[in-house]
């Protein structure tokens, strides 16, 4: 759906922008992965034509202002900038829900989850979906440092167990989500693994999955232009079903992907 959303709040939380946006149509038909395309205002200087990606972080079908969407912008450039400066009651251009979204598991699994930075926002509606299906769950966030650490408040109230990592240290234990996945693993003693965060987090979470015998999940960022798979211009190295590898579309045939799937050393990292 092509819709035109109003911005209904914006919210700092550290070093991002939470905005919830009035956009009906996009919350009906989400499921948890799947992400909305936003073109950048006319007047920015400099913004190239392509849409800027955001995961949907949550959704309200009804309320007072109809279906809204919930997103996460850490303003890391032209476009994003833009975003994390909308108002209350501006409009926004988006087409969505987009996107492959996570397969949810037919019985009650153990499930651990790992969100890296915004991306951690993602995780929330599927933690949700989950334990609608009684699977246990366990959430693992990390980020360089506090302001950059999404969810530890509310992971407590989606998941069974929480476990946190900073690279300096400000928030739980000093480290990175790669160097805490092994125990929690064995501990948990999962059969799924979730992620969502950067290419080289995603890429341990696959090995690290793999190598206790679990399934992985991943949504991967790669850049993409239009969101669509109508331009081809996000092309993801994977081996298929037949073991043969192929290139395929981040968008439309990911951005949620086999961890196993993905020819990670062939991934430019943006
Ligand atoms: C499926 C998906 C979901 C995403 N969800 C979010 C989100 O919830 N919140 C959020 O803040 N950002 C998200 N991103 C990243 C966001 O789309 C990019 O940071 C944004 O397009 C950059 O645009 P810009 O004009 O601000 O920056 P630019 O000046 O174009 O680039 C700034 C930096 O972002 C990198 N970048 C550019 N395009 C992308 C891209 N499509 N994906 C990843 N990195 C990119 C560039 O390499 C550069 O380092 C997501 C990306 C994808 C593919």
């Amino acid at each position: 759906m092509h819709v035109t959303g109003r911005v209904l709040t914006v919210k700092k939380v550290g070093a991002y922008r939470h905005l919830t946006v009035a956009a009906p149509g996009i919350a009906e038909r989400f499921r948890p992965g799947n992400f909305v395309a936003v073109s950048i205002g006319d007047l920015v200087p400099r913004a190239h034509l392509a849409r800027r990606s955001l995961w949907i972080t949550g959704v309200k079908p009804t309320g007072a202002h109809g279906a809204t969407v919930e997103m996460v912008v850490e303003a890391t450039g032209v476009g994003t900038q833009w975003l994390a400066e909308l108002s209350q009651d501006d409009q926004l251009e988006m087409t969505g829900p987009l996107g492959r979204p996570f397969a949810l598991p037919k019985e009650s699994v153990t499930c651990l989850l790992v969100g890296e930075g915004y991306a951690a926002g993602m995780l929330f509606p599927l933690a949700e979906r989950l334990r609608e299906r009684s699977c246990v769950v366990t959430m693992l966030l990390g980020a360089a440092d506090e302001p950059h650490l999404l969810g530890a408040l509310d992971a407590r109230r989606s998941a069974r167990s929480v476990s946190v990592v900073t690279g300096d240290g400000s928030v739980g234990l000093r480290g990175t989500l790669a160097d805490a996945l092994p125990d929690l693993l064995a501990s948990t003693g999962a059969d799924v693994v979730y992620g969502a965060g950067s290419i080289p987090t995603l890429h341990a979470v696959a090995a690290a999955a793999e190598q206790h015998g679990a399934w992985s999940q991943v949504a991967v960022q790669v850049a993409q232009p239009c969101g669509t798979g109508l331009c081809q211009g996000c092309p993801l190295p994977v081996v298929g079903e037949d073991g043969v590898g192929r290139l395929v579309r981040a968008c439309a045939d990911g951005p949620v992907i086999r961890g196993d799937r993905v020819r990670w050393n062939e991934l430019v990292t943006p």
